[in-house]
């Protein structure tokens, strides 16, 4: 018999209300789960957004204020799906009151203070999640298993990017994510971050980088607080700076002597959620797209010219968790499963006291990374990658 687990969110906006439905849907699709998520309290410094979050889901509570989250016993895990400034004061709180914590990325607005929201709850028991949702996808994590088992070889290239069009409209709003004071940095937080993951877990730790940024769009028309999303336009009314890149690009030398191109935008045309990566070993090949997440092009010659070359492979239940949402293959998954399977290992790591991966600690990894491009676009030279100095 399964245990509930009581289970707050905070922010109310589209993260929020993903996180919500994937907690609700973790038992209908996992029904093997110890841990019943129960939704408690939700919160949103917005009235009517924490207002129509409880009707929708049926939060036991609702709240404006994050503190109540925190002081309430009967919460255990706590969602962190606010704008990015407030992230680091959410996690020391809910450190501090004991909770287990799913924060979604980029953990801190810059790399010192993802080394000070890891720094908080390494000490504690704090049961740690990050949204680096991609790697859930079931043919990717069957690329992972190849990759690891050396079907591939040596990894000699990987071509990693996330290139996507919300921003491309110059009327498109000047919403949180364009501003440095609340996002911190721009395309290489947003962006980058789910790069640099999927980099580490396919091929391992990189070494140094060199790169550089651009923004293209330099003012937007001001977003009406408490409504729409990063997607929406408006004609007319003030227009404010935009503060934070648009894009980077990096070359990119892995420890195992992989050499990579990272390359993130969010004003450009063309590419919707392109969110991809292209890998190449000394034995074979393979590429994968988000835009086509249930599909992996697969290269593996088995020394027969006549039909040398990539294979399709189309997710199915042989594939991780595919299962749990249909029994036959080459069924379409969604973004949104991804992240009822996040949150279905994330609850399984809390109901073991076993440390999720992704988590803090991987996300501190990715946040070596911005630093050093960051540093390399200022220098404009190659920069290793190294501790944070979180002074
Ligand atoms: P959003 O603007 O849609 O929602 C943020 C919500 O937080 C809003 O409802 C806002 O009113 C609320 N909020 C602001 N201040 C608050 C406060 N003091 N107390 C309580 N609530 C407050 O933003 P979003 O797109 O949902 O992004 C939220 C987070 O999720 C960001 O860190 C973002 O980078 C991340 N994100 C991750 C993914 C992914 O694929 N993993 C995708 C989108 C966003």
């Amino acid at each position: 018999m399964a245990r509930t687990i009581g289970v707050g969110v905070i922010g109310m906006g589209e993260m929020g209300l993903v996180h919500t439905r994937s907690y609700q849907l973790v038992p209908q699709r996992f029904p093997d789960i110890d841990l019943k998520p129960q939704l408690v309290v939700c919160a949103d410094n917005h009235e009517p957004r924490a207002e129509a979050a409880q009707s929708q889901f049926g939060f036991g509570a609702r709240t404006t204020d994050w503190r109540d989250v925190m002081n309430n016993p009967e919460v255990s895990v706590v969602s962190i799906t606010t704008p990015n400034d407030l992230h680091l004061e959410l996690v020391e709180a809910a450190a501090a009151a004991g909770k287990h914590i799913a924060c979604e990325k980029p953990v801190g607005r810059t790399p010192r203070e993802t080394a000070r929201i890891e720094q908080a709850t390494r000490k504690s028991k704090a049961i740690t999640c990050v949204g680096y949702n991609y790697r859930w996808a079931p043919v990717v994590q069957y690329a992972r298993n190849i990759i690891q088992e050396k079907k591939l070889g040596e990894i000699t290239h990987y071509r990693g990017r996330f290139l996507v069009d919300y921003g491309s409209d110059p009327n498109g709003v000047l919403s949180w994510r364009f501003q440095k004071e609340q996002a911190g940095y721009g395309t290489l937080g947003d962006l980058m971050s789910h790069v640099i993951d999927m980099a580490h877990m396919l091929v391992g730790d990189i070494k140094q980088v060199v790169a550089k940024q651009k923004r293209f769009i330099s003012e937007r028309p001001l977003a009406i607080p408490g409504t729409g999303t990063e997607f929406s336009v408006r004609h007319e009314g003030p227009r404010g700076p935009v503060t934070n890149e648009d894009y980077v690009g990096a070359l990119v030398d892995f420890e195992c002597g992989a050499q990579g191109t990272f390359e993130v935008c969010r004003v450009i045309k063309g590419p919707r959620c392109e969110m991809a990566f292209e890998l190449n070993g000394t034995r074979g090949a393979l590429k994968w797209d988000f835009e086509r997440m249930n599909e992996l092009q697969l290269h593996l010659p088995d020394g027969t010219d006549e039909h040398d070359g990539p294979v399709l492979v189309q997710a199915g239940p042989q594939h991780s968790h595919y299962g749990a949402f249909y029994s036959g293959p080459a069924m379409s998954m969604s973004y949104d499963d991804l992240k009822v399977i996040e949150a279905y290992e994330f609850l399984k790591s809390v109901g073991k006291q076993q440390q999720y991966e992704p988590g803090f600690s991987e996300a501190l990894a990715v946040s070596r990374v911005q630093d050093a491009m960051e540093r390399s676009w200022s220098s404009q030279r190659w920069e290793p990658v190294r501790a944070i100095d979180n002074g």
